[in-house]
This record gives structure tokens, sequence and C-alpha cells, in this order.
């Protein structure tokens, strides 16, 4: 599944499952564009790849995100892979004791971030009447997710927004996909289960387990399993697969068990 002579741009890519993707691109042979708002882990990504192009920018900031693509512009005239990455997890808890500001944040990253990538990616790949759009959603996209509204509500219209796009960019040669990885090993979900855990009321144990129970391969999955289903849809063998929320996370039955 070579991405030999590509041009990939990852937003959130200096770490976590941006980073697993950025560097399974890079091995594929594809050169390699990330932004990150974390400057040490950008700072390690430089070191390690000093050829990439690796840039302070918040996906939810318009004037960060733009100075972004106009360096990917002016380094290499264009792109071919798209993938808007970035998310956090928001806050946890009912409904009722969630606060406006938090919503908004949640909001801000997952959904107002994957909209203004979308537009850079759709202006860039549309021009070239090629390319691929990918996002990453969440099995939170596809389930209702009790205690986490803000986010689960975020995935769903990224979900939306993939759809959408899919139909509005076919027509000039562009594919667009969701990524929706279940539960990723890591310190992310280590932050997500201790906010659930008092959430629920119940100990970060019975947290995991619920996870593991909701998923009929009764498993979690690994950052680098969700960058090689990414590989497989910006390769040739992906060529005719657009508007598909792939989940990469054992099968969900449910994320409520
Ligand atoms: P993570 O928390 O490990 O963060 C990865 C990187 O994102 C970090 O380097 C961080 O600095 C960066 N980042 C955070 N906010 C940013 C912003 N506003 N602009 C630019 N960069 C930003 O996250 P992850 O687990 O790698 O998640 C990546 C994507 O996958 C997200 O969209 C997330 O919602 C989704 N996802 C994650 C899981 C999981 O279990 N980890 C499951 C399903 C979906």
């Amino acid at each position: 599944m070579s991405l030999e002579g590509a041009r990939a741009v990852v937003t959130a890519g200096a770490a976590g499952i941006g980073r697993a993707i950025a560097d399974t691109f890079a091995e594929a042979g594809s050169r390699i564009a990330v932004c990150d708002v974390d400057e040490a882990a950008l700072a390690a990504f430089r070191e390690s790849r000093p050829d990439a192009i690796a840039v302070a920018a918040d996906v939810s900031r318009e004037a960060h995100l733009g100075a972004f693509f106009e360096a990917i512009e002016a380094a290499w005239g264009g792109a071919d892979i798209v993938v808007a990455n970035a998310g956090i997890g928001g806050p946890a808890g009912p409904i009722e004791t969630i606060a406006l500001d938090d919503w908004k944040a949640c909001l801000a990253v997952n959904l107002d971030g994957a909209f203004l990538t979308c537009r850079w990616a759709a202006r860039i790949l549309k021009a070239q009447q090629s390319g691929l759009l990918l996002l990453t959603a969440s099995t939170a996209g596809l389930f209702g997710y009790p205690m986490r509204s803000p986010y689960a509500a975020a995935k769903w219209g990224v979900v939306g927004l993939m759809k959408t796009l899919a139909m509005e960019l076919g027509p000039h040669g562009v594919r667009v996909n969701a990524l929706c990885p279940g539960a990723v090993e890591g310190p992310r979900m280590d932050r997500v289960v201790a906010s659930e855990s008092q959430a629920h009321g119940v100990d970060e144990a019975a947290i995991r387990r619920r996870y593991v129970d909701g998923v009929s391969m009764k498993t979690w999955v690994t950052a680098e399993e969700i960058a090689d289903a990414a590989l497989f849809l910006a390769s040739p063998a992906g060529a005719k697969i657009s508007g598909q929320a792939l989940a990469i996370d054992g099968h969900t039955e449910t994320l409520a068990p």
C-alpha cells in the first residue's frame, strides 16, 4: 500500500493517533505536514522527521489553520491527503451539569476544527480534481454515549460533515471518509476513564470493563491499527471508497453496556 510521491496533511499530528498516521504515511513514502498545539510534541516530531512541515496551530482558530495551509501550499503547491484528526474529549457528566463554556470548547476543537480543515482541504483538492479528505470521528459518532453528550454531538456532526462533503466533492474526483476509532490504549483514554469514573460514581476498573463489555471482540485498539486503516483508505486500494464511516474498534455493540 504505497503512498510514494503523495503529500499528506495531518492535524494534531505530533502525538497520539495523528502521530501514528503521520509515521505510517511517511513510511509508505508520503511527504508529511502536521500541526499541533503541543510545542514539546512538535519539537520531538521535528527531531525525528526533519523533512516534514511541523507548525504550531490550533485547529479551532481560523487564522492559525490558514497560516498552516498557506505554508503547505507555498512548500508543496497543493496536497493529496488531508486528515482532519484533531479532537478533544470534552467534559463528562449528566447534561444538566455541563457548563456552556465546556460544551463550546468541545465543539470548537472537534467540530469547528473539522469544518475549518475541510474548508481548506476542499479548496485545494477540488482545484486538483483529486485527493482524499479523511476525518477522525469516533464510535461516539455512531452510537449514543451517556455522560459524554458534547463529544457525541460533535462526532455525530463530524460524520454528517463527512457524508455531505462526500456528495459535494465526489463529482470533483475527491473522496471523503471518516475513521471511527474505538477506545485506543494510551494517555488520552486514561484521562477519559478518570473523568467518566467520577461522572458515573464507579471505579476506573469498572469503566475500563464497560468499554470491553460493549465490544464484540472484547478488545481495545491501538493507534497503529487506526493508522493502518487510514493507510488502506489513502492507498490505491481505497480508490473507490467514499462516504464511509469506518469503525476500527473490534465491533462496538453499544457504548452503554
Ligand atoms: P490526544 O488527546 O492523544 O491528542 C493528540 C494530539 O492532539 C496532541 O498532540 C494534542 O496536542 C493535539 N491537539 C489537541 N487539541 C488540538 C487543537 N485544538 N489543535 C491542534 N492540535 C490539538 O488525542 P488522540 O487520542 O490522538 O485523538 C485523535 C482523534 O481521534 C481525535 O479526534 C479524537 O476525538 C479521536 N478519537 C480518539 C479515541 C481514543 O480513544 N483516543 C477514540 C475515538 C476517537
